[in-house]
Order: structure tokens, then sequence, then C-alpha cells
């Protein structure tokens, strides 16, 4: 019996070492890994500029505190906010801990221009934030939140879609609308442009803020830096995570001047928040999210979602609906997709679940086409014999 608690269901598979799009296990067997530690390993796996990174600091300083200025940390800060909406950045370890700093942020705010009873935050029921405890109560989700009552307090619900309902939750104490602008757990669900637009309009309107949770979709996985610069929308408080530490990990909260101004000293910390260690590679993540690595995006996207979809022609049976932006794909099948994961598995090809019987595939960023083809052979393969 492991020592390790059973929180997990694990694939008896585990590896020694990875490189690129590969995984490498102790007797030499490859498996091209399609999930890239849930969308965390931007550019795949022993990516030499970011060894180079860890190495280099590693060798001069890991961790001060946050009592002390981190260069490394004003710089990345600085350079996210020259990139993106955003005029100020904290950092955190973690894309829970960055949902729960975004809610204390919208919260701070309203608290700092004497609206203290605006505390409550709108999400989308089944949405996902995060396993912290008041991440799982914002996501709604009577699985995640089961047995570890009571309810957090403050969080509201409406289903995917329903603006309706959405209207009618928004109150005079309503702070926030928090959303994923990709639902990745939820399914590979992109919320349409002019949905966010929509949103956005109504938060405007009833004076309150916006929060885009781009922890999984962020940092170009979308196929530009942010997912929501699709809808050209400016939102006004954005948790990231998965994709900026490049598989060390590292969260951050991207806002606007207004809603940072209330976050004055000692109202918000972390020990580990930003040390000089993730700042590093967080710069060195941040180097290789350039132009080139963007087109690199959208073209080996626009190749492996049209050929996905030539394999639903040939399997119409068998997937529902190819989904996603971006190197972000989902495969929805008719059933389950725990065999065709399975399936995938032992033809080296690894990939993870979603909600709605959708197979998340998530390469990394700097994917070759070569690496698509043989990932296309296997789905087919699998296809054919799962049908
Ligand atoms: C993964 C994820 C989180 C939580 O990140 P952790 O690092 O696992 O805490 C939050 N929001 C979204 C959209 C995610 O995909």
């Amino acid at each position: 019996m492991s020592a390790l608690a059973p929180n997990y269901k694990r694939k008896n598979l585990s590896f020694v070492k990875g490189k690129g799009s590969y995984l490498i296990t102790s007797n030499g067997k490859k498996y091209l890994d399609f999930v890239q530690g849930i969308a965390v390993n931007s550019f795949g796996h022993a990516n030499k500029k970011l060894i180079n990174a860890i190495n280099k600091q590693s060798k001069k300083l890991w961790h001060v505190s946050n009592a002390f200025k981190i260069p490394e940390g004003e710089r990345l800060a600085k350079r996210l906010v020259e990139k993106t909406f955003a005029d100020s950045v904290i950092f955190q370890n973690s894309g829970a801990e960055a949902t729960e700093v975004a809610i204390k942020v919208a919260r701070r705010y309203f608290f700092s221009i004497g609206k203290k009873y605006k505390n409550r935050i709108i999400c989308i029921k089944n949405s996902f934030h995060g396993r912290t405890i008041a991440a799982i109560h914002a996501s709604g989700s009577k699985k995640m939140t089961e047995g570890f009552g009571p309810k957090v307090p403050g969080f509201d619900h409406f289903e995917f879609g329903d603006h309706k309902k959405l209207k009618k939750l928004i109150k005079k104490n309503t702070a926030a609308i928090m959303i994923e602008t990709i639902m990745g757990e939820g399914g590979i669900k992109v919320i349409p442009n002019w949905c966010i637009k929509a949103i956005r309009k109504i938060c405007n309107q009833r004076g309150i803020l916006l929060i885009l949770d781009e922890v999984q979709c962020g940092i170009g996985r979308s196929g530009k830096f942010f997912a929501f610069e699709y809808s050209k929308v400016k939102p006004d408080i954005v948790p990231i995570a998965k994709g900026i530490g490049g598989g060390f990990p590292i969260g951050a909260v991207l806002m606007t001047n207004k809603v940072a101004k209330a976050m004055t000293p000692g109202t918000h910390g972390s020990t580990f928040g930003g040390n000089p260690l993730a700042m590093a590679v967080g710069n060195a993540v941040l180097d290789q999210i350039n132009r080139n690595l963007l087109i690199n995006v959208n073209k080996m996207s626009k190749y492996f979602i049209h050929e996905l979809n030539e394999i639903k022609i040939k399997y119409p049976k068998v997937i529902k609906e190819v989904r996603g932006v971006g190197l972000l794909i989902g495969l929805q099948l008719f059933k389950d997709q725990t065999e065709f994961i399975k399936k995938l598995m032992e033809n080296k090809l690894l990939t993870i679940r979603a909600a709605e019987n959708v197979i998340r595939i998530l390469p990394p960023l700097n994917v070759k086409k070569s690496e698509i083809d043989i990932a296309l052979k296997i789905i087919s393969k699998v296809c054919n014999e799962i049908k």
C-alpha cells in the first residue's frame, strides 16, 4: 500500500525523464505527452532555457521573503503589465491561490470605497477555480464540495449560458462575476465572444467587477496571450497559474490599478509567492511566449482541429464534437471516455479527461506537426477499435 493518501486515482505508470513532447519510463518506453502536466509545461519537458534559468538562479538565491524587494519579481510583474490589460500583479504559488486572491481583491476594492456590503461573487455552476475551501464553493460543484461543509457563503451560481438567471442574480451586494474564459475541467467549453462581451457590459451597467480565470487557458495556450483577447474585452482581475510556471509552481493575479489600490500593505501575503527562484523561471517562460510561438500554436491548432474533425466524420458514432481554441483541445465522445483514454495510453499517447465525456488534449505550445501526426494516427486507430 502507498503511503500517499488515496485522493488521486493514479494510473499505474511513472516516468524517469522527459524531453519536449515525450515522457520516458524506467525501461525506456516513450510516451507522447499531450497532457503536459495539465497545460503546465508550456514548452514540453526539459526546456533548455528553463533549465538554464533555474540552474543559474539556484546558485545565487532561492528564497528571501516579501519583506524585501525581489528584483526578479519586479521584472516579471513589469513585463506582464506591459504585455496585458493589467497595471499590477500579486504573485502566488498555484491556481487556487490565485483565484482566492482574485476574490479577495474584488471584495477589498468595494470595502476600500465604502461599499463593504458588495461582497458576493457570481460564478458558473460546475466551473473550476481550484480545490481550496473557498474555491470549491466558488465552483459550485456538488462533487467537489460534498463532505467539506459548512458551505462558504458569498457565492451565487448560474448555469452556463443562462444570462437571464445571471441578470437576476445581480443584487446590490454583488461584487463581481468570475468565470473561466474557457472552461477547462468543465469539458473545454469555450465561452463565446459575444457572451463575454455581454457579461462585460452587464458588469459596467451594474458597477461590478469582471474576473476572468485564465489559469488553464492563459499564457499563449489559446493562441493569444490571454483567451479573452479574442472577445476584445478588458477584465478587471485575472488569475493565472499553470502555463506561466512552465512546470514550476507559480500563480499570479493581474489587475487594474483601480482595484489594486485597495491592496494596501498588510492586506495580503504569501511566504513563498514570488520568490527569486520562481520569478527567474517565470521570466524565462515569458521570454519564450513570443510571436513565433503564438504563430505555431495557431498553425498547429488549425491543423489538429481540422484533422480531428476528419476523424469525427469517419467515426460519427464515436466522436460527438471537437472543441477548443489553440492547443486547448477537447474530443467529446458519445459515451464515457475512460476506455478510450486507456487505449490511447496503451498506444503511447497520454491525454486527460474532463467533464461531459471529453478527452482533453494539451500538447506543449511548441509541438511539431510530426508529433500531431503521430497522435492523429493513434486516435484514429483507437476510434476504429472502439466503434
Ligand atoms: C487548474 C485550475 C485552477 C486551480 O489551479 P491549482 O494550481 O490546481 O490550484 C483554477 N482555475 C482553473 C481554470 C484551472 O484550470
